[in-house]
């Protein structure tokens, strides 16, 4: 199963992810790659590959990516072998993408799972932004801008969680993977041997 997650920045998207992470067993990450520096505390080959532009186009001519998009100015693409990986090791992979990924992962994935996590005004996602007073106003302001042209693609997605309380969020967050992996099963048709075994004679 591929979920995708997408969230205006400073939607609580990073929190709710780790948090799904911890709970939810057999969930495999995809570390994309990107063009940006590393920030702050962030390990190269944990939060991201850092590559420069000219591989990163020469990673998008070979037809590596799943999907790639250009955020803020800096390129970001899912590796193919992440779904690979997780198909062989039996993991759903989860994707941390903006809508441009998403929207192209669910035209080739149409039984993507969807996921959009939104704060309840466009106000509270100010006060959040600046709460965590880690951007210049200039950024805040382009994070607001951005915010306003993503909200547009939420009814693309199957599901939109509006994140008021973080614990309820994460909660539901964490019970929509749970019960699309059921439907999952049943779609794959694992449970046929199941069922099959009420209809033998005694
Ligand atoms: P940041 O630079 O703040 O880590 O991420 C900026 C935006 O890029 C976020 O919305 C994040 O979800 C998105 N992003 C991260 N990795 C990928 C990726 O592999 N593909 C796409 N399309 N977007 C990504």
């Amino acid at each position: 199963m591929v979920i995708i997650i997408s969230a205006p920045s400073g939607s609580g998207k990073s929190t709710l992810v780790n948090e799904l992470i911890r709970v939810v067993p057999r969930l495999a990450f995809s570390v994309s790659y990107t063009t940006r520096k590393p920030r702050g505390a962030e390990v190269p080959g944990q939060h991201y590959h850092y590559i420069s532009r000219p591989e990163f186009e020469q990673r998008i001519a070979a037809g590596e990516f799943l999907e790639h998009a250009e955020v803020f100015g800096n390129y970001y693409g899912t590796h193919q072998r992440y779904a690979e990986e997780a198909a062989a090791k039996g993991c759903d992979l989860l994707l941390d993408i903006d809508v441009q990924g998403g929207m192209q992962v669910m035209a080739r994935r149409p039984d993507a799972v969807s996921i959009f996590i939104v704060a309840p005004s466009r106000e509270v996602l100010e006060q959040r932004l600046r709460k965590r007073s880690e951007d210049a106003e200039e950024v805040i302001q382009r994070r607001l801008r951005e915010a306003s042209a993503e909200v547009n693609y939420a009814s693309r997605y199957g599901y939109t969680i509006v994140n008021d309380d973080i614990k309820e969020s994460a909660q539901n967050l964490i019970a929509i993977v749970r019960a699309e992996r059921i439907r999952y099963q049943r779609q794959q048709d694992a449970l046929a041997p199941i069922l099959a075994t009420y209809l033998q004679p005694r």
